[in-house]
């Protein structure tokens, strides 16, 4: 039983939402990218965005990520955890 799920920063979660995404990440990173989901909703909202702009887009590259979505959602991060 030592399957234990190392949790990833929200972050890791920005720069591996394209491979997450794609497929591209192999299993034991889908696990912990699915496990912060569960436990943070600012995520999970930045994965639907992503997602809907790849659908838009047929395919997207971590640099085409649109800046303001991107920016936004660090900048959220940087005030939720810095003044809570
Ligand atoms: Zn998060």
């Amino acid at each position: 039983m030592s399957q234990t799920v190392e949790p990833i920063s929200c972050q890791e979660v920005v720069e591996l939402v394209t491979d997450y995404l794609d497929g591209a990440m192999s299993p034991a990173d889908v696990a912990r990218f699915d496990h912060h989901l569960s436990l943070c909703d600012g995520c999970v909202f930045y994965v639907e965005q992503i997602r809907l702009t790849i659908d838009a887009m047929g395919r997207i590259g971590e640099e085409d990520v649109p800046p303001d979505i991107r920016d936004g959602l660090v900048e959220a991060f940087r005030d939720f955890k810095g003044r809570r």
